[in-house]
């Protein structure tokens, strides 16, 4: 059983001042947890429960952070070696700022899974690594006050030659049509993002797959630039949040995305 802690050191916020901050700005991922279940976007936003990392949040974060060093040396034009790249993802591996990892199997099998699934991207990816990224971990952000919604706020990974691309770590092997399904709030909102910033539609969305097989892959599923119906459905899901957190409709949903809910203890008390 996990356990659940308060966010220490945090100047502490009214309940009211909280949701007030989330009714004026939202991302993707809050807003894919409010769509999945307002019950746990309100353990996870307003009352900001904490639980401690999972050993898959862990590989996922950590590929991440040497990816992001990957990228940014080549955005400063002094690429890394393969040896500094290993370097990178063993400084990453041990960082614990987010406190423990609750290991369900053994700690060295995880951490040369995930080197295994670095070394597989840098060989498989196809990025051309001779053309400097437009972009690496930037925070980007989109006024859209004139449609009466909060401010949408983002990271993207990667931009090159006018593609946006996520990076994201996988148990199993997706499948294309389902993904372009399942992450469509997430590259929806990258499109409104990049467009608010660029004044210009991006190239296309890829989403890069690290698949976490005995053999690991990548899958990279390319995606066309956001089209306006995407776009008007986004708004939509947006105004069922900005109504839905006014509301405080903070109710369950169960279902089947239950069985990997951090908040299942707390869930069964809710009355
Ligand atoms: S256990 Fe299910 S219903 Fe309860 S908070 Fe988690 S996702 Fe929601």
């Amino acid at each position: 059983m996990t356990t659940t802690t308060t966010p220490p050191d945090k100047p502490q916020r009214t309940e009211v001042e909280i949701i007030a901050s989330l009714q004026n700005t939202v991302s993707a991922s809050r807003l894919n947890t409010f769509l999945q279940c307002r019950l746990k976007f309100y353990f996870l936003y307003v009352l900001e429960l904490k639980k401690p990392k999972t050993a898959a949040l862990h590989v996922g974060s950590t590929v991440h952070a040497v990816l992001k060093s990957w990228s940014k040396a080549r955005w400063l034009g002094r690429p890394l070696t393969l040896k500094e790249l290993h370097e990178e993802f063993s400084r990453a591996w041990a960082d614990d700022s987010e406190g423990p990892v609750v290991w369900e199997d053994n700690e060295a099998d995880e951490k040369a899974t995930g080197w295994r699934l670095c070394e597989t991207y840098l060989r498989e990816c196809r990025i051309p690594t001779d053309i400097k990224p437009d972009a690496v971990e930037v925070p980007v952000e989109a006024d859209l006050s004139e449609y009466g919604l909060p401010r949408l706020i983002g990271i993207l990974d990667l931009v090159q030659q006018g593609r946006i691309i996520d990076y994201k770590t996988a148990a199993s092997t997706p499948n294309a049509e389902k993904v372009a399904h399942t992450t469509e709030v997430q590259t929806s909102s990258y499109g409104v993002l990049y467009r608010a910033n660029k004044s210009q539609p991006e190239n296309g969305i890829e989403l890069h797959h690290l698949v976490k097989l005995k053999n690991p892959k990548v899958v990279i599923t390319s995606l066309p630039p956001m089209s306006d119906a995407q776009q008007t459905r986004l708004f939509h899901l947006m105004e069922a949040y900005v109504s839905g957190v006014a509301r405080r409709e903070f109710i369950p949903s169960p279902g089947m995305q239950c069985a990997s809910c951090e908040f299942f203890n707390e869930c069964r008390q809710w009355k």
